[in-house]
């Protein structure tokens, strides 16, 4: 079920609780500002949640209030683990989903790094 990309944030979530370490998660690479780790039911052959520790609700939540080196961080993150993965040179796609209409269904601004096959025609 989709959710508010507004609002308060919500501790019980689920990303919240892997951040707590409440529940497993098959972390891909972790650093002060970045936690990233498989998706549990995958699109693609390669499919990781790119996550701040801090929390944040959505895309415009992440960016009107999180710091210049958290926003750093999540970017530099993501390029690097696109390119451990070796998606340079096949390609890869970074989406985020915010509120109803785009589908978020955890209430944790994330972002999705999706490759390893070619993937349907944006938005799919
Ligand atoms: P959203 O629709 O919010 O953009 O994406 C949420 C993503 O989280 C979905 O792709 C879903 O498969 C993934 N997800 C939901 N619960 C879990 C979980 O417990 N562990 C992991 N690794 N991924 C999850």
């Amino acid at each position: 079920m989709s959710v508010s990309g507004t609002g308060t944030y919500e501790p019980g979530n689920i990303f919240a609780r892997i951040l707590r370490g409440e529940i497993p998660c098959n972390k891909v690479f972790e650093n002060d500002y970045v936690l990233a780790f498989h998706d549990i039911s995958p699109k693609a052959p390669v499919h990781v949640l790119i996550i701040p520790k801090k929390p944040y609700v959505s895309f415009i939540d992440f960016s009107k209030t999180a710091s210049a080196e958290e926003i750093a961080a999540i970017m530099q993150a993501t390029g690097h683990i696109a390119a451990s993965l070796d998606l340079e040179e096949s390609g890869y796609r970074v989406i985020t989903n915010a509120g109803h209409n785009a589908g978020q269904e955890v209430p944790h601004f994330h972002l999705h790094l999706m490759g390893g096959k070619a993937l349907p025609a944006f938005p799919g």
